[in-house]
């Protein structure tokens, strides 16, 4: 049977560190531990409920007075293989980095450019993960879920997921009525390198060789020397979304700002820098005024607890960032981070 914790901190289950209390902490292992949740566990009555992967895009600002489910399953199995590719199952409690380190080790390509992201399996496509011109979408086979309802299994088609910049199915439709139980990634055995993005082809030519491995190590080194570690200062990562605006919109801000960002976006439409946005209003290095929570130093789309920061904290040095840059741009910076 699941094991099942009451009244329990959650601070060292999220990345920002903060500390509020769950009323009941659930480490699911198998659909059945769900089934169980559902029919006797406290899922049986009306509670409120959220999925914890590895906490590090969820800011908590209140004691959760409801269910929390937290994956810990976390194996990886090859179900099969072609001439091509290879199908990698993976468990949703499994940390999102040993699959890349896996998968790199085993020569199978197309998840090298996402290494390092913090975080667990069950949440790369929720989140669609992305990095480095690489998304999980560009991978994901299938995803296997677990319904809230009455514990069946189910198995969605990567087309089936509508992924999204960031998005999927399961932050809509589908959110708090499935769990993601596990995720089959289709892998290449011979892999095509995506190397044009930021300095990642001219941190390649210092090596011999172009190698999945080589790839993995320059974009580990390039994300170390640029975002802070969750184990040496609390943050989740981008604070915000970079916005998306339509491209009459942004030229028309490019001829203020000559100097801004700007990128491709799909539809016709352009992509901003949320992290150029802030650093503009002179944000980088800003800490609130009791001490506890600020941006930064080195990157200005994330938001830090520098001890002791309550979840008020945070969301009001992400509100101080929000009014500023509306203010300078008239843009509203939309969170990334899941606020519960
Ligand atoms: C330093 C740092 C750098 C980061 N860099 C990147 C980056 O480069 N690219 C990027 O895309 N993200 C990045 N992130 C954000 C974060 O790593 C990802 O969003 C990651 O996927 C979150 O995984 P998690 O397991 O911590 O999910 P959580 O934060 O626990 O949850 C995120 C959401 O997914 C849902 N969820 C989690 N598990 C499941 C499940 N099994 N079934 C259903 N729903 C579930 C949760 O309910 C929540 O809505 C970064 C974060 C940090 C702290």
């Amino acid at each position: 049977m699941m094991t099942i914790q009451e009244n329990i901190s959650l601070k060292k289950y999220n990345s920002l560190g903060i500390d509020v209390k769950a009323r009941f902490l659930c480490h699911y292992k198998t659909p059945i531990d769900l089934n169980y949740l559902i029919t006797e566990g406290p899922l049986n009555r009306d509670i409120e409920m959220i999925i914890l992967g590895g906490g590090t895009n969820q800011l908590f600002i209140n004691d959760f007075e409801g269910v929390v489910i937290h994956p810990i399953n976390d194996s990886i199995e090859l179900v099969s293989e072609d001439s091509d590719f290879v199908y990698i199952k993976a468990d949703a409690g499994l940390e999102w980095d040993k699959l890349v380190a896996y998968a790199v080790d085993k020569g199978y390509g197309g998840i090298e450019n996402l290494s390092d992201i913090p975080g667990n399996v069950g949440a790369s496509p929720v989140q669609n993960i992305g990095a480095y011109g690489v998304e999980a979408k560009d991978t994901i086979h299938e995803v296997h879920l677990v319904s809230f309802h009455d514990g069946s299994t189910m198995t969605l088609s990567n087309k089936e997921c509508l992924f999204g910049y960031r998005t999927s199915i399961f932050k809509h439709k589908f959110k708090n009525r499935y769990l993601v139980d596990s995720v089959t990634f289709k892998l290449a055995k011979n892999p095509v390198f995506v190397t044009h993005y930021g300095n990642v082809a001219a941190e390649l030519e210092k090596k011999e060789t172009v190698t999945l491995q080589n790839i993995r190590d320059v974009i580990i080194g390039i994300r170390s020397s640029k975002l802070p570690k969750p184990s040496e200062i609390s943050n989740a990562g981008s604070f915000f979304k970079n916005p998306i605006l339509p491209e009459i919109e942004a030229n028309a801000l490019k001829k203020q700002f000559p100097e801004m960002p700007i990128y491709p976006a799909s539809n016709g439409q352009v992509k901003l820098a949320a992290g150029w946005l802030i650093e503009q209003c002179g944000l980088k290095g800003y800490t609130a005024s009791n001490g506890k929570a600020g941006i930064h130093d080195k990157q200005a789309l994330v938001i830090v607890n520098k001890g002791n920061a309550s979840g008020s904290d945070i969301l009001e040095v992400s509100h101080f960032a929000q009014m500023k840059v509306f203010e300078k741009f008239d843009i509203n910076l939309e969170p990334e981070v899941i606020i519960i």
